[in-house]
């Protein structure tokens, strides 16, 4: 873009903004913080890109997270972020510990049961995954007589033990969070993790040449943020604000950010 003309377009930004500002009409004032909602949201935060903590400043961030400040953001309510283990979430959300799960949580028809979900705002996939020296095992059916890793609570964890009943594997080692289970596949304990595609490959990225995987992806799931049944309003603001921040164009660029 031409210099001048950029400079101009910059002016006429802050001109916009100042006039907008100044004659008091079209869009409402935001309501002050201190009469806005605010609503507690439960993570489990060994799950990159989608929640991590920032080693720096000890903060939860991620994908999950910047996408429900924004919604928050855009449907004029403030968001606390609190960090709780996975199978912990739904008891915490019913009890009223918290109001909103966002925690790459995949929407299936026994947690709608409990549970109200938005609309799904990412799609993601389980995958098998090994040590990088393993030649053994090159996909699910070379489990037999195999110990499989997965985190409590979690959809890879209901598939394990799925293969489990049927023979296909020897027997499951469940572990609280992710990271443990990654380990432990390192450390010999276990010999293959059942988890979501893109986390295992953010772990793979955070230590190239230890783990890889092998074979095809096994289930095709859509996460999505979860409020109690009866929060429909809520659930109706999180919907709208994700469908805004989608129009935008935001959430595409928050794609490209994380993935
Ligand atoms: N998507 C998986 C599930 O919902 C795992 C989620 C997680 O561990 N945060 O069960």
């Amino acid at each position: 873009m031409n210099k001048i003309f950029k400079s101009a377009l910059v002016v006429m930004m802050v001109a916009a903004l100042v006039l907008s500002a100044g004659c008091g009409g079209g869009t409402p004032e935001p309501a002050p913080s201190d009469e806005r909602e605010s609503y507690l949201v439960g993570t489990e935060p060994t799950f990159p890109p989608f929640q991590m903590t920032d080693e720096g400043t000890g903060e939860i961030i991620g994908f999950d997270i910047d996408l429900i400040n924004a919604i928050a953001e855009n449907q004029g309510f403030d968001v606390e972020i609190q960090s709780l283990g996975f199978d912990g979430l739904i008891p915490a959300l019913q009890s009223g510990q918290i109001d909103i799960i966002a925690s790459g949580m995949t929407i299936t028809e026994a947690r709608a049961l409990e549970v109200q979900f938005s609309d799904p705002y990412i799609n993601a996939g389980l995958a098998l995954a090994v040590l990088e020296e393993n030649t053994e095992i090159e996909s699910v059916d070379d489990l037999e007589g195999k110990i499989v890793g997965v985190q409590i609570g979690t959809t890879g964890a209901i598939l394990a033990d799925e293969l489990l009943d049927e023979g296909k594997i020897d027997g499951v080692r469940t572990f609280n969070t992710i990271d443990v289970v990654m380990m432990e596949m390192v450390n010999g304990g276990v010999d293959a993790v059942i988890n979501d595609l893109p986390v295992t490959i953010a772990y793979i990225n955070q230590q190239p040449g230890m783990i890889k995987i092998v074979g095809e992806t096994l289930t095709s799931e859509s996460y999505g943020f979860a409020v109690r049944q009866e929060d429909s309003e809520l659930a109706a603001k999180i919907n709208a604000g994700l469908a805004e921040l989608i129009e935008s164009g935001f959430y595409e660029e928050l794609i490209a950010e994380y993935f």
